[in-house]
């Protein structure tokens, strides 16, 4: 049992402790004879008591700060430390702990990142990169994933998304960056992203679903940037096409 509230630890003293008296007392039951029994029985419940819960209260807290210590752990490797998006390993966990999961997939990539980086520095690179992840996340709602790829890449999962709602956030996703300015140290910075978006189906593995997002992405650079091109057919776009 992980115990990680308050409440479980009582549940997990108090079980302990009905269980030390029954044991305790049907071994009172054996060993004594009747006579005396009602004396060795108060007072075996009474050490027990006395005894066993604190000692349980004291284990329980014991566990509880272990179990949060490691939840704190976890939670540090599963944040990308630039971003605090999910790192791409923990992405690739929760796809593979849900295969069923369906949805849509968006690869997104800064435009002519390395520019930014030429120019500004390094470390303006790094707040742009920061402040499209923050776009990011201000765009997904709970249930949808953002995690850091690599480099100036991510993906993002979108639950149970249709095909058009998958649409509206990629634009909706391309869009905000491109009017939002980031601040930097080295002036202000104007990127763009290209995406690529592919459905996911449940029966599907997650790599392929990535795959083909990520071939729709290399088709948004090669078509000039700034751009979505996704892998299902939409209705009266322009930017419709199939990747493969
Ligand atoms: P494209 O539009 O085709 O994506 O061009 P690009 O210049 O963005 O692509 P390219 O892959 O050539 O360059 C990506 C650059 O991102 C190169 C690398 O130095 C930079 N980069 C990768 N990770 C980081 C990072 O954590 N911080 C910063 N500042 N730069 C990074
Ligand atoms: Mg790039
Ligand atoms: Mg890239």
């Amino acid at each position: 049992m992980l115990i990680d509230t308050n409440r479980k630890i009582w549940v997990f003293s108090i079980s302990i402790t009905i269980f030390a008296l029954v044991v305790s007392e049907a071994l009172n039951l054996l060993l004594f004879p009747a006579l005396i029994l009602p004396v060795t029985m108060k007072g075996t419940a009474i050490i027990v008591g006395v005894v066993t819960m604190p000692i349980c209260l004291w284990i329980g807290r014991q566990m509880k700060e272990k179990a949060m210590m490691s939840l704190q752990l976890q939670a540090l490797v599963d944040r990308d430390r630039l971003t605090d998006v999910a790192t791409r390993d923990f992405f690739f966990a929760r796809l593979t702990e849900f295969p069923n999961a369906y949805g849509v997939s968006l690869m997104i990539d800064i435009d002519n990142f390395k520019q930014v980086n030429d120019t500004h520095g390094h470390l303006a690179g790094d707040d742009v990169i920061h402040a499209v992840a923050q776009i990011l996340r201000a765009q997904i709602r709970d249930v949808d994933i953002v995690c850091r790829f690599g480099g100036e890449e991510f993906i993002v999962f979108l639950q149970n998304a249709t095909a058009e709602e998958g649409w509206v956030i990629a634009e909706r996703i391309r869009h905000c960056i491109q009017v939002a300015t980031t601040r930097t140290d080295a002036g202000d910075i104007k990127v763009t992203v290209s995406v690529g978006g592919s459905l996911k189906d449940r029966l599907e593995h997650v790599d392929e679903a990535i795959k083909r997002a990520d071939d729709c992405l290399y088709l948004a650079k090669q078509k000039g940037r700034n751009r979505t091109v996704v892998d299902w057919p939409q209705r009266g776009a322009v930017e419709q096409m199939r990747a493969s």
